[in-house]
């Protein structure tokens, strides 16, 4: 009989996520064949042998974390650049995406992967930035991640340089771009319907782009953000709220994410639970880019009608970093405030939509998001050999609240380590590190978008 692969033995905490949300101390996880074969104490497993035994005395474990809406292609080699008060940078940042060149690409891409490894994501969506998915593929392949692909498409006018088609060309490029792409790499890749936002598309399009999504078995994702100026611009122009819009032409459901979700208003918020349709939220973009939470953001309503959220970072000019360990702290933190209510958002709430609901929303709750018997083997290990996470009572508090993804010590993929020790085995750091630093001066140079390096003085 072939020996299971990997054990983590002797788990301080582990944070199984399953149905009853079982915590177990003094745990065992053994994973063959790319997944979790058996779950339990220590003391029960204890004669499994396996190729590695990891010591997972000093370690809290948890499943891989999903990231909803996370723009891997431009931003990190003109990552910070933006003064605090410039009024909108999208302009800029679509600019700056679309001079890209294949290798400025793949390069940001790869540094991008491991930000997000190292920190415990094992699954992210990039929805639709990546312009060379083919020269990608191979940073892909490297890291061992997941990844959720896309072309971005729209057929209508937009004050950003978008990629804009003819809507039968949309439709072609997506439906060629599924077929391709679903399910590469052993799985981990795969590719659904990304329409940029219904402002940006047509009606004609969303819908057969929807078909696509429905022909491949796979999902749909676009930038959805309404509020009252929105809402009044939507029903002039469709006679809906733009998510009762997005229901009367069929593109909603549990295969279609919308992302960041600001402004709904009461009758959206039913329309996007009623139809069991996901949501991606970026609660420090929403933060740092002023968008009102108090006034716009409804994640306690739509956790309260049990929608699938998801979070997400962004991009590297938004939220700025890539970590879904401060994602699930500023979700957990800033409606507290916003609503000046303690109840709201619990830690609970932050870590299931980062695990278990994260992976629903983005279609692979049947197989990843929780750690169980027969699930594929995506974990993560966090270092608690670290003053933030002493001292050690609830690990649930001390993980979304004290902790980050610097702790992660350890990342498993379809029970491969992709993460040992800290280190990733993919890529040379400090060349890659160098190389996006050049990316970046040549980027501004190539396009003329570039700002004072310092508000202060710089010699
Ligand atoms: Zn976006």
């Amino acid at each position: 009989m072939a020996q299971p692969s990997l054990k983590i033995d002797h788990i301080l905490y582990l944070l199984t996520m399953d149905r009853e949300r079982r915590i177990v101390r003094d745990a065992a996880v053994i994973v063959e064949n790319g997944r979790i074969s058996r779950v339990g104490k220590a003391a029960e497993l204890a004669s499994v042998r396996a190729d590695r035994v990891i010591d997972g005395r000093a370690m809290v474990v948890t499943p891989g974390f999903f990231n909803g809406h996370m723009h891997i292609s431009y931003g990190h080699p003109v990552r910070g650049i933006f003064p605090d008060e410039q009024a909108s940078p999208l302009v800029h940042v679509f600019n700056l995406q679309s001079a890209m060149t294949e290798d400025e690409e793949y390069h940001a891409t790869l540094l991008g992967l491991i930000e997000l490894l190292k920190s415990g994501t094992t699954c992210f969506l990039d929805p639709g930035s990546t312009k060379f998915p083919d020269a990608c593929l191979q940073a892909y392949q490297d890291a061992g991640i997941r990844v959720i692909l896309g072309e971005c498409v729209t057929d209508q006018e937009s004050p950003w340089a978008l990629p804009r088609y003819p809507a039968a060309e949309a439709v072609a490029r997506t439906d060629s771009f599924i077929a391709k792409w679903h399910g590469k790499l052993e799985g981990r890749i795969h590719a659904w319907a990304m329409p940029f936002s219904y402002e940006t598309c047509s009606t004609g399009l969303l819908q057969a782009l929807k078909r696509v999504a429905e022909q491949h078995g796979t999902g749909l994702t676009l930038h959805h953000t309404t509020g009252q100026k929105a809402r009044q611009e939507s029903v002039m122009r469709y006679g809906h709220t733009p998510t009762a819009y997005l229901q009367s032409i069929g593109v909603v459901g549990p295969s279609v994410l919308l992302a960041h979700c600001l402004g709904l208003d009461e009758g959206e918020v039913d329309c996007i639970a009623r139809t069991g349709t996901a949501v991606a939220m970026c609660p420090v973009t929403a933060a740092k880019s002023g968008r009102g939470v108090p006034e716009h953001g409804r994640m306690p309503e739509l956790l309260a009608r049990g929608v699938k959220i998801a979070l997400g970072c962004d991009s590297p000019n938004n939220c700025n970093h890539l970590d879904i360990v401060r994602a699930m702290n500023m979700a957990a933190i800033q409606y507290k405030d916003a609503r000046q209510d303690l109840r709201q958002v619990p830690a609970e709430a932050a870590l299931e939509m980062a695990t278990i609901h994260g992976a629903h929303a983005m279609g692979q709750g049947d197989e990843l998001g929780s750690i169980e018997t027969g699930k594929k083997a995506d974990l993560v290990c966090f270092d608690t050999q670290r003053p933030e996470w002493q001292a050690i009572w609830n690990p649930v508090n001390n993980l979304v609240y004290n902790a980050d993804g610097r702790s992660v010590h350890t990342v498993v993929v379809d029970g491969r380590v992709v993460v040992d020790d800290y280190r990733q085995m993919f890529a040379d750091e400090s060349r890659l590190f160098a190389k996006v630093q050049e990316i970046g001066e040549q980027l501004q140079a190539r396009t003329g978008i570039s700002f004072a390096r310092s508000k202060w003085p710089m010699s």
